[in-house]
């Protein structure tokens, strides 16, 4: 019988918000991965107040990632949804 396996697959393929919110993250941390290069990149070769801004923005960048995360992460834990290998790194 794989009624139950088939259940979790429709399960895991119908929470939009799951979908969602790992898009966000993953939107999020790839801008801060991007922020962060080019910080590495400009380091020592920009104005301080220009690096300043810069590392200001990976700073935000990092938050929101982390945010974007922890949302999906509690939004797994309530709603159960969790239980597949699509979480790209
Ligand atoms: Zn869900």
């Amino acid at each position: 019988m794989s009624e139950g396996a088939f259940r979790i697959m429709t399960l895991k393929e119908s929470c939009p918000t799951k979908t969602t919110l790992m898009a966000a993250w993953q939107s999020a941390a790839e801008t801060y991965s991007k922020v962060v290069g080019e910080l590495s990149r400009r380091i020592g070769t920009i104005p301080k107040a220009e690096y300043e801004k810069l590392r200001r923005s990976a700073e935000n960048a990092r938050h929101r990632s982390m945010e974007a995360q922890a949302e999906l992460q509690s939004h797994i834990e309530e709603h159960g949804c969790d239980g597949n290998g699509e979480v790209a790194a």
